[in-house]
């Protein structure tokens, strides 16, 4: 479970998070959406101790992420994070690449990362794509690529922020569609996204981000239904 008590986080004078209260259970999605600068992506670099926090607290499974004695590396590994964009080694094949941190930062064999790189490659649909090299990749099977990447380290939990972004449109529907599939195996998400039909599908909550305020979190029907936040109301109409 991902416990979000009352943080607040700033960049200089500017307060990007401004006291955000959330939990997120085990085997729950949920989708972030919200305007740009509206500190999406800073609450998920929080969550994982990528970003200090200046008050409040972020447990996970019980951990307090910030606490001075949390030994973030192996709580990082419960958490993997996928990003708009991911650089791939260039020099390494796509297998390869799903190895790596296997090997360097799990001290897996190499022969036990190879057979956990090929399963969660099979498992995001690039088994025949195993020798190649990343450049050879489409924009959606390097997002995959990524996806793969991030659950061969066996997280609990995954957060995506804004992973189909870069993507041209034709190539969106086939990461979506991997997400899809994790949530519904029960793989606990946080999902930043501008896919509203992805997040009114997928989500058992939404959350409107607004200027560091969480201005609204609803199951998907009510959110999208029956908006309250009148920014929120405004934000859904002009993304449609
Ligand atoms: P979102 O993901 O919702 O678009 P972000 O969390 O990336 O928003 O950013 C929230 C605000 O914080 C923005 O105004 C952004 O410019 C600012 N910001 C983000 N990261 C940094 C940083 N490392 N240093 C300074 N300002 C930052
Ligand atoms: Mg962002």
């Amino acid at each position: 479970m991902i416990e979000i008590e009352n943080v607040r986080k700033s960049f200089g004078p500017l307060e990007v998070l401004k006291g955000i209260n959330l939990t997120v259970a085990k085997g729950e999605v949920l989708t972030v959406i919200g305007g740009s600068g509206s500190g999406k992506s800073t609450l998920l670099t929080c969550i994982n101790g990528l970003e200090p926090i200046d008050s409040g607290r972020i447990l996970v499974d019980g951990v307090e992420v910030h606490a001075k004695t949390t030994d973030l590396n192996k709580l990082r590994r419960k958490i993997g994070i996928v990003f708009q964009q991911w650089n791939a080694f260039p020099h390494l094949t796509v297998l390869e690449n799903v190895m790596l941190a296997q090997v360097k930062v799990l001290k897996r064999s190499k022969a036990d990362a190879e057979a956990e790189a090929v399963k969660q490659l099979n498992h995001v649909g690039l088994g025949e794509k195993l020798k190649v090299y990343p450049s050879r990749l489409s924009g959606g099977q390097q997002q995959r690529m990524a996806i793969a990447r991030a659950l061969a380290m066996s997280p609990d939990y995954m957060l995506f922020d804004e992973v189909t972004s870069a993507l041209d449109p034709q190539l969106v529907g086939e990461v979506l569609d991997t997400l899809r599939m994790l949530a519904s195996e029960g793989m606990t998400m946080i999902c930043v996204t501008h896919e509203m039909k992805f997040a009114r599908e997928v989500s058992d909550r939404v959350a409107f981000f607004h200027k560091g305020v969480m201005a609204e979190i609803a199951a998907p029907d009510q959110l999208f239904g029956a908006p309250k936040d009148p920014e929120l109301q405004k934000f859904l109409a002009a993304t449609h």
